[in-house]
């Protein structure tokens, strides 16, 4: 595994490491590819399984956006009273 630079302090740190063990500053926030691959697996099954429901059931998934609208339209005219 290829070490990267510490975007603070320019130290050789592991791009697996959540944060720079010699200043502390967090090596994740830098947007380094191996770090998003490690973020990504979640949101991106996340994802397949809301575009998958709605493939499979389209009239459910389209009514519950459809509900979830009126839902979210009736808060917000209650709350601005
Ligand atoms: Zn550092």
């Amino acid at each position: 595994m290829a070490l990267i630079d510490c975007p603070d302090c320019g130290r050789r740190v592991s791009p697996r490491a959540p944060s720079c063990p010699n200043c502390g500053a967090p090596i994740t926030a830098t947007g380094h590819p191996a770090d998003r691959r490690l973020v990504t697996p979640g949101l991106l099954g996340r994802l397949t399984a809301v575009l998958g429901a709605w493939l499979v059931f389209p009239w459910v998934a389209r009514l519950l956006a459809f509900l979830a609208g009126i839902a979210m339209l009736i808060v917000m005219f209650t709350s601005a009273r």
